[in-house]
């Protein structure tokens, strides 16, 4: 989806650039990078100074005599919004690091007692530090003219990498941080009787382009089904906006028609631990857990389950059941995994209720540790029909992966009752019930006997899918376009060029 815009503006683009051009991006350490005059220039057009990303633990070398502080940078390495706010940072720190074909590592690395240099790795040496709209068209320009590999960085959250990449140009977009609340909002070229809704501005970045989920999609569908209108720039520079009414194609592109409203609810939450003594018991309970999912979603439950050997910890979320109504919803299947557990502190449940989302943020969201590690991720959407109607199936491939899976359970209920086609995601969210992840490449195996050919979510996905189209956008890839400016691993149109992303096949 975010491809298929970002190809909208490779046709502007075109008109853009010289003869000059070769079938290559132009890197930092190649003599065609613009001269330091061209970057004087570009400097004096922005709201900032160019930014110099450098890798964080930079601070930490030479060991001897460090350059900065190596003792916060080691205090801070899984606190993400140290990391957002570093540029030359990602959350999982193995994508600061470039490795050749050669299997060589160019990085600066945290262990300083590896005995290594530290080098630029995988970050960008300059960038654009955007804070206005003015910023962000003179660095798209700025690439465009200089056929430079570009890449957009907001918080490094990336878990395919795509917010780095070696000799490249940064776009940072990280301090476009203003939120404004409208309370009558209205679509730019909406007819005059159209409804108004109460909305907020914010920044875009991956999360919404890439569909955006969490434990409320079930109540509310995935962030891109509440967006009512983006405003965008476009690689000829173009300022341009893109709602129902207004480009409509380019709308569809970033997330589809329709919109939607915020509201500020109570919020209960239902925490379940239970610990397993026999692979049957283990079974027979994952199975009812699945089995019971489809109508949650319906009832606008969503939540996370994380299944490591002999244990079931399970949380879920609503924000339109009290805890009366939750403890009756849960009460069938708690009861009979209970009796499943003979021992009764092998089996925990901690039912809680907030005033509102937020305050269920700041108790279970709003910590330290899920970053700074280093992350590979294999995945596949489970679908609803088949948990209905095989929830044993479902539970035998989660029970069959290595470490232990992550059940995202995010989808159904408003997720499914969306139109496939009303967006460019992949349709296959549609009907799917959540997302079943593992840490292990040779765990795909498994997770596709689930359902095959159900396709994935491509932020929390592999980078060495086999057949990403179908997998990332399925049938909707034939409607996306290829794209030369904004290319991304296995973004649309990226299997036109090298595996480096830098010469075009
Ligand atoms: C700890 C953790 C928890 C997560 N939890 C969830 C979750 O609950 N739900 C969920 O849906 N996902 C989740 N994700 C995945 C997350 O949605 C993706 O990593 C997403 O790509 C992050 O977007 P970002 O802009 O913040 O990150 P970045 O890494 O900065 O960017 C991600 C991609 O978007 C592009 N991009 C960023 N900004 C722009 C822009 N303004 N214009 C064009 N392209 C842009 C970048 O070039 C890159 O390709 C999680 C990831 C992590 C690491």
């Amino acid at each position: 989806m975010k491809s298929h815009w970002l190809q909208f503006l490779i046709a502007a683009c075109l008109i853009h650039l010289t003869s000059a051009q070769t079938t290559c991006k132009c890197l930092s350490f190649q003599p065609c990078w613009p001269s330091a005059s061209d970057f004087s220039n570009l400097a004096s057009r922005l709201s900032q100074p160019l930014i110099r990303p450098t890798p964080p633990a930079s601070a930490c070398y030479p060991p001897s005599h460090p350059s900065g502080d190596c003792t916060d940078v080691l205090a801070h390495l899984d606190d993400g919004p140290w990391h957002d706010n570093l540029p030359g940072a990602m959350q999982s720190i193995n994508f600061e690091n470039f490795t050749f074909d050669n299997e060589t590592i160019n990085a600066c690395h945290y262990n300083t007692t590896l005995g290594y240099p530290c080098d630029q790795g995988n970050i960008p040496i300059i960038g654009v530090d955007a804070r206005t709209v003015g910023d962000i068209q003179a660095g798209v320009s700025f690439a465009a003219k200089h056929n430079l590999k570009l890449v957009i960085k907001n918080t490094g959250h990336d878990y395919l990498g795509r917010s780095m990449t070696r000799g490249g140009f940064m776009l940072w977009t990280h301090n476009l941080k203003n939120i404004t609340y409208n309370e009558c909002f209205v679509q730019d070229g909406a007819p005059s009787n159209s409804p108004t809704y109460q909305a907020l501005t914010l920044g875009a970045g991956g999360w919404i382009l890439g569909g955006g989920h969490s434990p409320l999609s079930p109540s509310y569908g995935l962030v891109i089904d509440n967006v009512l209108q983006f405003t965008l720039v476009l690689a000829s520079g173009e300022h341009v906006t893109a709602n129902a009414y207004q480009n409509e194609d380019l709308f569809w592109a970033l997330r589809g028609g329709g919109g939607g409203t915020f509201q500020w609810l109570p919020f209960t939450s239902f925490s379940l631990s239970v610990n397993f003594s026999t692979p049957d018991i283990v079974q027979n309970v994952t199975t009812e857990y699945f089995a019971m999912l489809p109508e949650l979603s319906n009832a606008g439950w969503g939540g996370f389950a994380f299944m490591p050997q002999g244990k079931l910890l399970a949380r879920f979320f609503a924000s339109n059941e009290s805890l009366v109504q939750g403890n009756a919803t849960f009460s069938s299947f708690l009861a009979s995994a209970q009796a499943a557990v003979p021992n009764p502190q092998d089996f925990g449940v901690f039912p809680e209720s907030f005033p509102s989302f937020y305050d269920a943020y700041l108790a279970f969201f709003n910590v330290t540790g899920q970053v700074g590690g280093t992350n590979e991720f294999v995945s596949r959407l489970v679908s609803l029909e088949i948990a209905k109607d095989q929830p044993e199936k479902v539970s035998k491939a989660a029970l069959g992966v290595s470490n232990g899976v992550t059940f995202i359970f995010v989808a159904g209920g408003a997720v499914s009752r969306a139109n496939p086609d009303s967006a460019g995601l992949n349709p296959a969210w549609r009907e799917a019930l959540g997302l079943l992840v593992s840490d292990a490449a040779s765990d795909l195996e498994v997770l596709d006997t689930v359902s095959p050919n159900s396709g994935t979510y491509f932020n929390e996905a592999s980078l060495y899918e086999k057949d990403f189209k179908t997998t990332f956008f399925g049938s909707h890839y034939a409607q996306l376009n290829n794209d030369d400016l904004f290319l991304v691993a296995e973004g649309v149109g990226s299997d036109d060029w090298d595996k480096s992303l830098i010469c075009r096949l």
